[in-house]
């Protein structure tokens, strides 16, 4: 199970809240507490993922390890949990909840959960209506686990009244433990002061970490040193490419960038020649699409010779019909917006606010080899 668990939640597909998963009774076997429970969570993932390396990043509560070790049903699952918190495979806090809501918020990642979180609602409005980022396990045939969507309804404005009251005593510290907005960091970038590391440093890695907060200061998870203000945050938006509704691969723009997508765009543009079955990538234009990026507003005009079609799907009734985008024609292209190229081809706006992969990466990417009608990796 272990080559399925993840330190880095940038890798991972889903993020697992893993209290709840351990002390659910409806799957695997009877008994207060057991990991085995996670093992059916993993295969589920796997097979929701269609990814047989998909990765968890698991989140737990201190509680869960602490006390009570007796409600394990194998006493070897509490050396199992220590040699994972030893090894970074499971972030171990005192409130689990308020960090798998944070990580989901910043990356949209789904998370894995029983829980509706509804005294997390003024705190983390995004849970309000949402039926995307949240998958619960239930049991399926023969003892395996299915992850359904979870429907997180609305809490009614009495519900919230009365939490937005705790917020505000909250922030005056006049309530237990308080939780820092953080907006403020993750819109900055940062550096480790020891010069070796490359976890944070825009001009280091690939893709760089969310900073952790310790007593309220960021900090290197490696160094454990205060990070050094890198000044602001490029914005950016992300673009995904759906292949017959399964994603197969993400594209982070840079604000002020003009990015073309096509067959074969030419240099600095996204081909999809490689990503697509040659027999769609026919029916693309060279330069089908062009996206513009301006102060994180996405518009795209279409330049295609066969037409580009246009829909919404975020609305309260689903997807809306399909619309000819019109050639020369510009719009904005919005979070839920999907863009088809030609049948069964889509780009979508990604809802990961913050990703973790720096603009234009893909850009420094080996385009694949083959026809790209190999196997196809949903990324949530
Ligand atoms: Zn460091």
């Amino acid at each position: 199970m272990d080559r399925h668990l993840t330190a880095d939640f940038a890798e991972a597909c889903f993020l697992v809240d893993l209290s709840p998963v351990v002390r659910r009774r409806d799957i695997g076997e009877p008994g207060l507490r057991s990991l085995r429970r996670l093992a059916l969570v993993v295969d589920a993932a796997v097979e929701l993922a269609r990814d047989p390396d998909a990765k968890l990043f698991l989140v737990a509560d201190r509680s869960l390890r602490a006390g009570a070790r007796e409600e394990f049903n194998d006493p070897a699952d509490v050396r199992v949990l220590r040699d994972w918190v030893r090894r970074g495979l499971v972030e171990e806090l005192e409130d689990a909840d308020g960090r798998v809501l944070e990580l989901c918020e910043m990356t949209g990642i789904p998370v894995i959960t029983y829980d509706y979180y509804r005294d997390a609602r003024v705190e983390f409005p995004f849970l309000q209506g949402n039926t995307d980022d949240f998958l619960q396990p239930t049991p399926g045939p023969d003892g395996t686990v299915r992850l359904m969507p979870l429907d997180m309804g609305v809490a009614s404005d009495a519900q919230i009244s009365r939490k937005s009251e705790e917020t505000v005593l909250k922030k005056q510290g006049l309530l237990g433990p308080q939780r820092k907005p953080r907006s403020e960091v993750v819109r900055r970038n940062w550096r480790c002061p020891d010069a070796r590391c490359t976890l944070y440093d825009t001009r280091k890695g690939s893709s760089v970490m969310l900073p952790r907060m310790r007593g309220g200061v960021p900090t290197c998870d490696l160094h454990s040193l205060e990070l050094v203000d890198d000044g602001p945050r490029t914005a950016t938006a992300q673009v995904k490419l759906m292949l017959d509704g399964a994603c197969v691969a993400r594209f982070t723009l840079e604000d002020g960038s003009t990015v073309r997508i096509g067959r074969r765009p030419g240099p600095n543009g996204i081909a999809l020649h490689g990503l697509v079955p040659a027999e769609r990538a026919a029916r693309i234009s060279r330069v089908h699409v062009e996206l513009r990026v301006t102060g994180g507003v996405v518009r795209v005009e279409d330049v295609s010779s066969y037409g580009t079609r246009w829909r919404p799907t975020a609305g309260k009734t689903g997807p809306g019909p399909w619309r000819d985008l019109g050639t020369g024609a510009r719009r904005e292209f919005r979070g839920g917006d999907e863009l088809e190229l030609t049948e069964g081809v889509v780009l979508a706006r990604s809802g990961r606010r913050f990703p973790t992969e720096l603009a234009q990466e893909w850009q420094r990417r080996t385009p694949p080899s083959g026809g790209g009608s190999g196997a196809v990796t949903r990324m949530y």
